[in-house]
């Protein structure tokens, strides 16, 4: 079986609240109308693609066109005023020998090859095929703001494309319309409206047909945040590092523990966040603070991370130090923040390095580590 396609792409998109035509519009570093190019090319029952665009858009369509559709013939043609008169426009550009033709909705980007192979199966036994979903609202017939029927719902379909027509019939289905002025929003209403039987197969429901600017998928937002912190080395304390404990003759200096990675990556959360420092969080001053294990309030800034619903994406952490080694203690110090951060090993990543002998650090007065986050927005 070999099937011709005409894609509907000559909307003017005016319900987008913009003059693009929405097929142009960016999806997934494609355009809109790029991803049902590609599906169709890639279908060996498809023998040539028709698409059937508006004056404005010509060129850029036949760009696309050309840049997407290799393994097919393919045409751009100009449409008319009403989505039907286009479609008709398309079945006119075909080889009139055309045996079976495809129709598709430009704007649906997310039909999939195994859709159009349930449809183009379906044919083997019928004339005129719709995939459709389920309705899963229900409807209401309302006029002047008034329910005036609720239609049974288990009878409900939402048509989709693509629709798949014996050439010959929908050719016909088209013209006979045309002489008798009816008009109608989907190519099945006019084999039906001839009284002929047409044959539904199950859509998707991720087969979308982007109409308002809200059907885009939107892309996530993420938020950068930097942390620095310094604490001086002195004797008499330990050295905790990332939550873990490191042997060494001195220890940092502070109200707290002094973990100066951990105050460095909660400074880049928060500051990802928007939420200030940890200064204002948990202030020195308070003595609930004092010799607290800084990775008790790291727990905090996740709990505040999660109410807003805020995931980390990677943390890249820079250690300077000139001594002790931290070689081997990068692994437990990762460890401990993962597990913290409920993210896995791989999001983290650590550096040390010495100064070479060079300001504070090189004197070994004191440690200074440097954190950069990436959060992503879950909503
Ligand atoms: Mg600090």
């Amino acid at each position: 079986m070999t099937v011709g396609v005409v894609i509907a792409a000559a909307g003017t998109g005016t319900r987008m609240g913009r003059k693009e035509n929405k097929v142009l519009l960016p999806l997934g570093g494609r355009s809109v109308l790029s991803h049902s190019l590609a599906c169709f090319d890639s279908i060996d029952e498809v023998s040539q693609v028709v698409v059937v665009t508006n004056a404005q858009d010509q060129e850029a369509i036949t760009e696309l066109v050309a840049r997407d559709v290799v393994h097919k013939q393919a045409k751009v043609v100009l449409g008319g005023a009403e989505r039907q008169d286009s479609v008709y426009l398309g079945l006119k550009a075909l080889p009139q020998d055309t045996k079976w033709v495809m129709i598709h909705d430009g704007a649906r980007p997310f039909v999939t090859k195994e859709l159009v192979m349930r449809a183009l199966a379906a044919c083997r036994e019928h004339l005129a095929v719709g995939v459709a979903v389920r309705v899963k609202d229900t409807i209401k017939q309302v006029r002047d703001g008034l329910v005036i029927d609720t239609p049974d719902r288990s009878q409900l379909w939402a048509m989709q494309t693509p629709q798949v027509f014996s050439f010959p019939l929908i050719l016909q289905a088209h013209e006979w319309a045309k002489s008798e002025g009816v008009l109608a929003t989907d190519d099945c209403a006019l084999i039906e409206a001839m009284g002929s039987p047409v044959h539904v197969v199950e859509g998707d429901y991720a087969n979308i047909k982007i109409t308002t600017p809200e059907d885009l998928p939107k892309p996530r937002e993420s938020r950068i945040g930097f942390g620095y912190d310094v604490h001086r080395l002195v004797t008499g304390r330990r050295l905790i590092l990332g939550g873990v404990e490191i042997p060494y003759e001195k220890g940092l200096l502070g109200h707290s523990d002094a973990d100066v990675v951990t105050h460095a990556v909660m400074d880049a959360l928060l500051g990802a966040m928007g939420l200030g420092d940890i200064g204002e969080h948990f202030p020195d001053t308070d003595p609930k603070y004092e010799g607290i294990s800084s990775i008790l309030l790291l727990d905090e800034v996740v709990s505040i991370m999660g109410q807003k619903q805020l995931e980390l994406q990677n943390l890249d952490i820079t250690i300077m130090a000139q001594k002790p080694k931290l070689a081997t203690w990068k692994r437990p110090i990762k460890n401990t923040l993962a597990q913290k951060l409920f993210v896995p090993e791989t999001a983290i990543n650590i550096k040390a390095t010495t100064t070479e002998g060079l300001g504070f650090v090189g004197r070994e007065e004191g440690i200074a580590v440097q954190v950069v986050a990436l959060l992503v927005d879950l909503r």
